[in-house]
Formats: structure tokens, C-alpha cells, sequence
């Protein structure tokens, strides 16, 4: 029989984590599932300097507090990809991932965004092999090298910067004319003696030699003119796409698959919460993931108090 728990929370990235302090707080019996490491895209990121209480703070550091926070008062943790949800006649919910199954009054779903690929030529071919989409994992492979990065937004110009302090030189490509980035960030990018430019351009091939990246092919817009430069890496910060395959089925989703929720961050689904970067909503940040999960936490303790 599946194991039985007050709320079940999918994800166990910082949105996740909150809510399970929540939850677990208010005493009711909390499982987070992770198809991973806990921690979700913090794990991606070198430093944080936008987080309260911290000048600046690696990211895969401020996930080890909040996994301290979040099992302190007995929630539990467990691996597995979570692959579908059903709600049951008995109005509980069956969780069922790639190695077991679980049951629970509540769930939450904090499964956050994932990277959106290029889809250029060889972007899948040399992936891991000079393409890759997390600086901090893969930046020292580049020491004394020339990467690229291909964005305009936050993620973008702070990883840019960030490997500017490792590579020999970094030259961040963007479609348009001008960064979205915050000010700050951009100050930085504009300030790195080894960060330069290319505007109005976009990657339309990776080279590699079968071994690794070689050389882009980039399209000039402007003057609508192709070439070629010579490539060590790829760094690929384009946007975002939602964790939401697991409730394809149960209609709460908007037609681009973030979920939809109310302020409570009930969605229309009896039981059935969502928070964080997987949500419908105007900024994907920790902070804006943990103040979600806060509410998202109480809201469960609500709904199983009204269940019982
Ligand atoms: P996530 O962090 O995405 O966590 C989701 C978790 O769900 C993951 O652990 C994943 O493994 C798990 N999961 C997904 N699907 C399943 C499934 N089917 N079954 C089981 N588990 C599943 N934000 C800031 O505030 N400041 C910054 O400086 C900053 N820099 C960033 C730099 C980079 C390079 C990136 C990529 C992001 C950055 N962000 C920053 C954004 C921030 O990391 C996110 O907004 C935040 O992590 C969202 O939290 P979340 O809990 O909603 O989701």
C-alpha cells in the first residue's frame, strides 16, 4: 500500500523546501520528491546577492540551509521523478513516480522552470562537450579559454560575469540591441576588462570537430551577414519553460504550461497547490518562490485541518 502523508510536496527546490518548513511546522507529515540533488536551479548559481540576510551567498550553500530549515521539524525526502498525479474517490491523491507510489490529503507542486535549448544544429550533439547551460558546473573547464554566452537577461549577463573571472575572454551574443538585465548587472558586464559584445545576432550552428565545439555560425541581423567564429564554448541562457508535464491531465495549466493559481496558490484542483517558477507569474526568483511557499504551506495546513 502507498505510504500515507498530510501533504506531499513535488520539488525540493528553494519554493519547495520553504513549503515544507511551513508544513512540517504546523505539524502535519510532509514528504518532499526530487528527481535530484535538493536545491533545484541554486545549484546552478555561483553567487546570490539578492537573498535577505545575505551580502552574497553561493548557491548550492543558501540550499543546505534551507534543506537544515525544511527537514528541522520531520519532514521527510526521497528521490524520484514524479509522473502523475491522479485524485481518488477517497479524495486523497496518488503520487506516483518512476519508484513508487504515495498517497496524500494535499500536494504541492514545486517543480520550478528548466532551461529553454537554442534548437540550432549541433547544440544536442555537443552538449557537454563545449555546449552547456550551468557556468557553474562547467565554467572551470573553459580556464584561459574563449566561451561564449548567448542571452540578454539576468541569468545571462550574471553568468557572463561570472566566467569572465575564469576564461580568457567571453563575448556574450544577443538578438538585440540592448541587455534586459538589471542595471547593476549590466554595470558589471560593461565593467569586465575580458566581456565584450556582439549585438543584433544570433547562433544559428555549432561547429565541433566530433570531439568538441569548435566554432558558431552567427547571423548578423543588422547587416544580414553570416560567419563563423572560433568557439571553445557555448554558454546558453535563453529563457525559461515550465515543470508541468506531471499535471498535464488535470486542466491547470495556461496554454503555455505554467500553472495557474489563485493568491492562496490553490489551483482549480481540490488539494492541489502550486508555487514558485512553475507558476503563472511575473518574477522567478527564490524570493518570490519562498514567499510563495509560504502561503502555499499555510494554505495546505488549512485544507488538511478542513479534510479532517
Ligand atoms: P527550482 O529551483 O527550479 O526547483 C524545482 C525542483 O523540482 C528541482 O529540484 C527539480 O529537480 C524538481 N523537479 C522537477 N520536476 C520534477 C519531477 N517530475 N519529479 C520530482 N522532482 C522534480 N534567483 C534569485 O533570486 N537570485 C539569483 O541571483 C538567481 N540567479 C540565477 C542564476 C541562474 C543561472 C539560474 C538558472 C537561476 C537563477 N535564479 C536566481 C532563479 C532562481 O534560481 C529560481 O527562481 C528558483 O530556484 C525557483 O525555485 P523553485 O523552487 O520554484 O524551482
Amino acid at each position: 500500500m502507498a505510504k500515507k502523508y498530510d501533504t506531499i510536496i513535488i520539488g525540493a527546490g528553494p519554493g519547495g523546501m520553504t513549503a515544507a518548513t511551513y508544513a512540517s511546522r504546523a505539524n502535519l507529515s510532509v514528504l518532499m520528491l526530487d528527481r535530484g540533488i535538493y536545491g533545484g536551479q541554486m545549484n546552478n548559481t555561483a553567487e546570490i546577492e539578492n537573498y535577505p540576510g545575505f551580502s552574497s551567498v553561493m548557491g548550492a550553500d543558501l540550499a543546505e540551509k534551507m534543506y537544515a530549515s525544511a527537514t528541522q521539524f520531520g519532514a521527510e525526502y526521497a528521490f524520484g521523478t514524479v509522473e502523475n498525479l491522479e485524485r481518488q474517490a477517497d479524495q486523497t491523491w496518488l503520487v506516483t513516480t518512476d519508484m513508487d507510489q504515495y498517497q496524500a490529503n494535499s500536494v504541492i507542486v514545486a517543480t520550478g522552470a528548466a532551461y529553454k535549448k537554442l534548437g540550432v544544429p549541433g547544440e544536442d550533439e555537443y552538449a557537454g562537450r563545449g555546449v552547456s547551460y550551468c557556468a557553474v558546473c562547467d565554467g572551470a573547464f573553459f580556464r584561459n579559454q574563449h566561451v561564449y554566452v548567448v542571452g540578454g537577461g539576468d541569468s545571462a549577463v550574471e553568468e557572463a560575469v561570472y566566467l569572465a573571472g575564469m576564461a580568457e575572454q567571453v563575448t556574450l551574443i544577443h538578438r538585440h540591441a540592448t541587455l534586459s538585465a538589471q542595471q547593476i548587472l549590466q554595470k558589471r558586464a560593461f565593467d569586465a576588462k575580458n566581456l565584450d559584445f556582439i549585438w543584433n545576432t544570433e547562433v544559428q550552428e555549432i561547429l565541433g570537430d566530433g570531439q568538441a565545439v569548435t566554432a558558431l555560425r552567427l547571423h548578423d541581423k543588422e547587416n544580414k551577414r553570416d560567419y563563423e567564429v572560433a568557439a571553445a564554448g557555448i554558454f546558453i541562457y535563453v529563457g525559461l519553460l515550465p515543470v508541468s508535464d506531471m499535471v498535464a491531465g488535470l486542466d491547470v495549466r495556461d496554454e503555455r504550461g505554467w500553472i495557474v493559481t489563485d493568491e492562496t496558490m490553490a489551483t482549480k484542483q481540490p488539494g492541489l497547490y502550486a508555487l514558485g517558477d512553475v507558476r503563472q507569474k511575473a518574477l522567478r526568483q527564490i524570493t518570490t518562490a519562498v514567499g510563495d511557499a509560504a502561503i502555499a504551506g499555510q494554505n495546505a495546513y488549512a485544507y488538511n485541518e478542513a479534510f479532517k
